[in-house]
């Protein structure tokens, strides 16, 4: 029996882990050969390795809540889930700060995953916060979460990376720009930048902000909104209580956090987050600033960069000194109406699917991503993988 081609565009997280999850789904829907086509010699040139690596699942929509609950177990058991890695997240708590009544309390207070302490158990908790405690104004709106923290996003992309090939995935990194090929109402394949036409029955994009474009190009236009957000590092914190993390003080090594003790505080009421980072602080202002990929990638804006200054003079207060910024860098978010990812076949092209619309959450749907857009895929749908394809915008449709 012929086996089934699948290419997968793109290899950030959402690629990877698409890939991963179809090859382990070998022999369960027939058999599938699926081969990976990357852009960049890395699989985190663009946002995979810009992001900000937070695992929250304090997530309004209720479908892209269920995928990042669905990733957090996965993450707890790496092997169970078919990984090479051993811990996957530095579960220092997050603490989220939100005034309103967002829609995420009830369902995760009742599961447990959230709870409302008083200041004086937070400072237990997290005794770290100490240094922005008149900032945070923790109480009546402080939210915790025990599980929460940070991802080790360069160890989920290189276990991902290995893990794929060991089920049988062929990675062609390096393949410059790349195109779907389609005829007569159905994709035909993918086109390689040196103008070699990989066959293939279906083709899953995930490419990133770079999906909307290449959707457009195929003459179907998909609901997404390119944004662009930052962050930033400050330099050495003098005031700051030892961490037992390495200090390495660089954004591509996305690991460098490991080991932090110190709990992620998000606060939703003034848009801004903070994490340790060795003895720095890395923060955003939780910009949203429009963007597109014809424009030169990444620059880092003048005027986000003096907000952040201000944002940070006000959380990590040094008595006669401020901390300055050290670097900081961008990244796109790709955007959907309702903040869940598109993901699965697209009835206007026989053989093509998404796995694209990640927004802010990339880091945190990973691999319960990658296991939905596959069942998808292989039109075996979970629930939660059915509640996600490009049909529920009945006007794009249309
Ligand atoms: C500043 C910032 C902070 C963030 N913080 C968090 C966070 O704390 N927690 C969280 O969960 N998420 C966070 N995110 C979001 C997360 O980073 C993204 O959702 C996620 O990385 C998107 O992954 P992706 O695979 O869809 O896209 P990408 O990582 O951009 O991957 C797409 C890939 O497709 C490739 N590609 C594109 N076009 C082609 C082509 N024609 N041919 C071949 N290859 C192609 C590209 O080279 C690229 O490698 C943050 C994002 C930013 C920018």
């Amino acid at each position: 029996m012929s086996r089934r081609r699948i290419i997968v565009l793109g290899g950030g997280i959402a690629g990877l882990s698409t890939a991963h999850s179809l090859a382990r789904s070998q022999g369960q829907a027939g058999e599938v050969e699926v081969t990976l086509v990357e852009r960049e010699r890395r699989h985190d040139v663009h946002s995979t390795g810009r992001s900000a690596e937070i695992l929250r699942v304090a997530v309004n929509d209720p479908i892209t809540r269920a995928l990042a609950l669905e990733t957090d177990r996965l993450f707890e058991d790496p092997v169970a889930a078919g990984l090479d890695a051993e811990s996957l997240v530095d579960r220092t708590g997050l603490l989220v700060l939100n005034s309103g009544a967002p829609s995420w309390t009830a369902d995760l207070e009742r599961r447990g995953i959230v709870t409302r302490p008083d200041a004086a158990s937070l400072r237990r908790l997290a005794p770290d916060l100490r240094e922005a405690e008149d900032a945070l104004r923790l109480e009546g709106r402080a939210y915790w979460f025990e599980r929460g923290g940070r991802i080790r996003g360069e160890r989920l992309v290189a276990s991902l990376v290995s893990s794929a090939q060991r089920a049988g995935v062929t990675l062609l990194r390096n393949a410059g720009d790349a195109e779907v090929v389609s005829e007569r109402g159905a994709v035909r394949g993918v086109r390689l930048h040196d103008g070699r036409l990989l066959d293939a029955e279906d083709v899953v994009v995930a490419a990133g902000a770079w999906s909307g474009p290449m959707a457009r190009g195929l003459g179907v236009d998909l609901p997404l909104r390119t944004t662009r957000r930052h962050m930033f590092m400050t330099s050495p914190d003098p005031g700051s209580a030892p961490d037992s993390s390495s200090d390495s003080g660089s954004d591509s090594d996305s690991d460098s956090g490991r080991g932090n003790t110190a709990p992620v505080v998000w606060d939703d009421d003034a848009a801004f987050y903070i994490r340790r980072e060795g003895s720095r602080w890395g923060i955003s202002i939780c910009d949203v600033l429009e963007a597109s990929t014809q424009a030169p990638l990444y620059p880092v804006d003048p005027e986000i960069e003096r907000m952040a200054t201000e944002a940070v003079a006000g959380w990590v207060r040094r008595p006669g000194a401020a901390l300055p910024l050290e670097r900081g860098w961008s990244g796109f978010r790709d955007l959907s109406p309702d903040d869940r990812p598109i993901l699965g076949p697209d009835p206007r092209l026989g053989g093509l699917h998404w796995c694209c619309g990640l927004g802010g959450h990339g880091m945190t749907l990973s691999l319960g991503l990658g296991r939905a857009a596959a069942s998808a895929i292989l039109g075996q749908p979970t629930e939660l993988a059915a509640q996600c394809t490009v049909g529920r915008f009945e006007s794009v449709l249309a």
